[in-house]
C-alpha cells in the first residue's frame, strides 16, 4: 500500500450534522487530516459504491478529485498498487460507482436491475482486465485505471449475479453502505464495527445512562 502525501485539502468540513452525529468526520478524516477510506463491504465494487456516505441525508463524497481515486485504488487490497487518474477516467469511475450502487440497491430491495446502470457496469466490465502475476511474494496485479475499473465492474457483476450472495444495507440509521454479509447465518447488522456498530452501541449506552439518570433524579431522594 502506498500513502500519497497528505498535502491535499481534507474533506469538506460540513459533515457534522446538527444531530451531533460526527460519524462522517470520524470516518473520512484520518490522523493526518487526510481522507480515510473504509473497505468493509466485502467486495471492491461495493466498497467503491460506499465512497459516498449517507446517501439519503447529506451525501458526502470522499472521492472529490482524481487524486482521491488514485489513493483509494492504492489502498484497496484487491487492486493494483498504483494507478494514475485523469479527469475523463475519474468521471468514468464515478459513473461506475453510481451504477454499481443502484444495482446493489436493486438487489437489496429485490427489484429488477436498472437498465441504464446495467449498461454502464457491463460496458465497463468488457474492457481489458489488469494483468496478474504469481511469485513467492504472492499475487501481483498491474494495470491502468481503465483496467482497474473493468476489474471492479467484473467483481461487482460476480457478487450481483450470485443468488446466494447476501447483500444488506447497514443497520445504522443514516448509513447507506451496502455490504456482503458472509457471516454464518447472515447475522451481521453493521457495515463495520468501527464504522457503525460500535457507534450505535455507544449511543444506545449513552441513551440508557441518560434515561437512568433522569429516572434517578426523579426518585424520592432526588439524587442523581
Ligand atoms: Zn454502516
Amino acid at each position: 500500500m502506498s500513502r500519497i502525501s497528505a498535502m491535499r485539502s481534507p474533506v469538506r468540513p460540513a459533515v457534522t450534522g446538527s444531530t451531533g452525529d460526527d460519524l462522517a468526520t470520524l470516518l473520512v478524516t484520518g490522523q493526518d487530516g487526510d481522507v480515510e477510506f473504509a473497505f468493509v463491504s466485502g467486495n471492491p465494487a461495493l466498497d467503491l459504491a460506499g465512497t459516498v456516505l449517507s446517501r439519503r441525508d447529506e451525501p458526502i463524497d470522499v472521492l472529490a478529485a482524481p487524486a482521491d481515486l488514485e489513493r483509494w485504488v492504492a489502498e484497496c487490497d484487491e487492486l493494483p498498487d498504483r494507478v494514475t487518474a485523469d479527469v475523463p477516467t475519474f468521471e468514468s469511475a464515478l459513473s461506475l460507482r453510481e451504477a454499481t450502487y443502484r444495482l446493489a440497491l436493486d438487489r437489496v430491495l429485490d427489484r429488477p436491475f436498472d437498465p441504464a446502470s446495467l449498461k454502464i457496469v457491463n460496458d465497463t466490465a468488457a474492457g481489458p482486465a489488469p494483468t496478474i502475476k504469481l511469485s513467492d511474494a504472492g499475487l501481483h496485479m498491474s494495470g491502468d485505471l481503465r483496467a482497474v475499473l473493468s476489474q471492479i465492474a467484473r467483481s461487482g457483476i460476480a457478487v450481483l449475479a450470485d443468488p446466494h450472495a447476501c447483500l444488506k444495507e447497514c443497520g445504522r440509521t443514516g448509513c447507506t453502505r451496502i455490504y456482503l454479509d458472509r457471516s454464518r447465518g447472515a447475522r451481521r447488522t453493521w457495515c463495520g464495527m468501527d464504522e457503525c456498530g460500535n457507534r450505535v452501541k455507544a449511543a444506545a449506552y449513552r441513551a440508557r445512562r441518560r434515561a437512568a439518570t433522569t429516572a434517578e433524579g426523579r426518585g424520592p431522594e432526588g439524587t442523581i
